[in-house]
């Protein structure tokens, strides 16, 4: 197995590396995993480099050059990704990654028209967007959702409930899974509609979480107006569209936020330990070897995972291992760093800034990465059946 990367691709890499030394502003290089919604001078700032992103052909370098990429491969993707994570560059706000997610799915399914509309504001950070999938009696069951969208005229009008909507309160747009055939089997009666979040009957109600903050939303819509031709692809096969995002979130956004995110946890841990000279106990020194095998191993899955979509152009049902192992790996790894800390982290708050304030922020929000993007037990129900070819219990 040779993991070198060519010349083309090094080349690549050096030109974003340049590209990024010239033009990220030193103040705004924090290496945030993901930018502070509930922080407006964050939210600017993470526009406003959207903005050079998108003026600099950054912005979506996968997608052919005529819409704005660079026709750049997978590989190259993940180099970029290392670069950004180098020059401590802010992360996308609000639905991270739905460039990947709803841009992907308009550049597959959209009209022309959906395209000409939505693409360009998307990918410079002039419209933010939220995924308005989950309910409250439908998550790992999203196929019994009960939004609906009922044809009047040239409209669809939408009623029902959506929870744990990501940045709702920001969004200026939603993509929204919801029902539209009323007299279809439940999996084929489904359709992606693009939501202005300003339409009169959407109301946004943010939820607080036990980190403090309030990243997601319940969404209300009443008789919400919906234009017909803001339907995404074919009426009635949404839940197709809906599993393609889905397989991205938990396969190439997911590889490549969680490599740094993990590699940060690892990187806090051993910091703790040092400042505490407890690299010497026994136990310490291994759960820390232990942690650092979990990370390289993550590490060879996100390169087999790359590999395969190299070839493929999807990602197939081998990113659920890697949600697992991710996620697992992550609660582990803050569960050792806080426990390092012994009684000092009961005097931690959880926040942003400082290392204490971020490992007591990270420890807690950590739980939420078994459940997100599908749970840990839906994971596995997927790698029995998609992978070891057993029957559906
Ligand atoms: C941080 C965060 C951000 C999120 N952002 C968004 C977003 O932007 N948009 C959006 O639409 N959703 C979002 N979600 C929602 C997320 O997709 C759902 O929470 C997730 O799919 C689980 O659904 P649920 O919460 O309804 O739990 P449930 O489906 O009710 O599950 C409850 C428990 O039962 C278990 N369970 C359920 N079915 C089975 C089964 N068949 N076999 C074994 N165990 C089972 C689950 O594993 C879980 O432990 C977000 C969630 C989090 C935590």
């Amino acid at each position: 197995m040779d993991f070198a990367f060519s010349h083309e691709e090094l080349a690549f890499a050096a030109e974003a590396r340049r590209w990024l030394e010239k033009t990220l502003p030193k103040s705004w290089r924090k290496n945030h995993l993901w930018t502070r919604a509930d922080d407006p001078l964050w939210v600017q700032i993470a526009r406003d480099w959207q903005r050079l992103l998108y003026e600099g052909g950054w912005a979506a370098i996968s997608w052919p050059r005529e819409l704005g990429g660079r026709g750049a491969t997978v590989v190259e993707r993940w180099l970029f990704e290392e670069e950004l994570d180098r020059a401590g560059a802010p992360r996308p706000i609000a639905s991270s990654g739905a460039v990947d997610l709803i841009g992907t799915a308009i550049l597959r399914y959209g009209t022309e028209g959906q395209k000409q509309r939505f693409l360009k504001p998307l990918l410079s950070g002039k419209e933010l967007w939220c995924q308005g999938f989950s309910e409250p009696d439908a998550g790992s069951d999203l196929a019994s959702l009960r939004t609906r969208a009922e044809r009047d005229g040239e409209a669809f009008i939408v009623n029902g409930q959506k929870v744990w909507t990501s940045h709702a309160d920001i969004a200026d747009w939603c993509f929204l899974l919801c029902r539209t055939e009323l007299d279809q089997p439940r999996h084929r009666g489904l359709s992606l509609l693009l939501v202005d979040m300003r339409a009169p009957g959407v109301s946004v109600r943010p939820l607080r979480q036990m980190t403090g903050e309030s990243e997601f939303c319940e969404v209300f819509f009443s008789d919400v107006r919906v234009a017909a031709d803001l339907l995404v692809g074919t009426p009635g096969r949404g839940w197709e569209i809906a599993m393609g995002i889905l397989a991205h979130e938990r396969g190439p956004v997911w590889t490549f936020t969680f490599q740094r995110k993990i590699r940060r946890s690892l990187a806090h841990a051993l910091d703790v330990a040092g400042k505490r000279a407890l690299c010497k106990e026994r136990i310490t020194r291994q759960q820390l070897a232990q942690s650092w095998i979990e990370v390289k191993l993550l590490e060879l899955m996100g390169y087999r995972s790359l590999t395969k979509l190299k070839k493929t152009g999807q990602p197939g049902p081998e990113s659920s291992i890697e949600k697992v192992l991710g996620s697992e790996t992550d609660q582990r790894l803050q569960e050792t760093t806080v426990r390092l800390l012994g009684p000092l982290a009961l005097g931690a708050v959880a926040g942003w800034e400082g290392t204490w304030q971020r490992i007591a922020h990270d420890y807690l929000y950590a739980r939420s990465e078994t459940i997100m993007g599908g749970t840990s037990e839906i994971q596995r129900n997927l790698i029995a059946q998609r992978i070891l070819g057993l029957p559906r219990s």
